[in-house]
């Protein structure tokens, strides 16, 4: 699928300082993954499990390249307080509608930082015995990692920078650019104290 290109975004592109990746490498990426994923899990039926918002523009490039009957659920989840995020604790707000005991579960997250909201869900799941329980993520920033978690399936590794697009917001802006960048240091500011935003 081709896009429309940067300018045609308007003020989300006037924001857009530097694009880290391309539509088109995010695509091609995906498109393996999924090739990947269809091989291993071939005749498994796995449960394709991603966390509300972020996830559901790679989880929708994601179910489209991978070639084997799968299916999906979501979580959500919201942050009790800084001091617990700190500890990655989060509470569920929706919980998955199909049992996972005896399925094969396949994580699928856009960003992992810390990896410490990862590690905990992971643990939440864990707990309701699936036959595996195995990771995929699009973009691993690996600088600030406090809790290693093996990822079976990557799509990029960044620095540790914040990055908007490809489902990734900042205050619930851009997450429909269809490339992965940075935003203009005034576009932090500007969020910061617009009211509409
Ligand atoms: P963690 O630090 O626990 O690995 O990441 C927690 C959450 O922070 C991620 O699931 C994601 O929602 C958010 N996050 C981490 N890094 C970024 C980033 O660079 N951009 C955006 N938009 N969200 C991020």
């Amino acid at each position: 699928m081709s896009w429309h290109p940067l300018q045609a975004y308007g003020d989300l592109a006037a924001d857009v300082r530097e694009v880290l990746i391309s539509a088109d490498q995010i695509h091609q990426r995906v498109l393996e993954l999924g090739q990947a994923i269809s091989h291993d899990y071939a005749g498994l039926n796995p449960l394709l499990v991603g966390v509300l918002k972020g996830v559901v523009i790679f989880m929708a490039d994601l179910l489209r390249a991978i070639t084997i009957p799968v299916e999906v659920d979501f979580l959500a989840v919201s942050s009790y307080t800084a001091a617990l995020r700190e500890q990655g604790v989060v509470r569920l707000v929706k919980d998955l509608e199909v049992p996972i005991t005896g399925r094969h579960v396949l994580f699928v997250e856009d960003v992992i930082d810390t990896g410490l909201t990862l590690n905990y869900l992971l643990r939440t799941l864990r707990a309701r015995q699936p036959a595996s329980l195995e990771v995929c993520v699009l973009f691993d920033k690996p600088d600030r990692r406090l809790v290693d978690t093996p990822l079976k399936y990557l799509g990029f590794e960044l620095p540790d920078r914040y990055i908007v697009g490809c489902g990734l917001d900042f205050r619930e802006r851009y997450r429909n650019l269809p490339f992965v960048g940075l935003l203009k240091p005034a576009a932090f500011n500007s969020s910061a104290t617009d009211p509409q935003r």
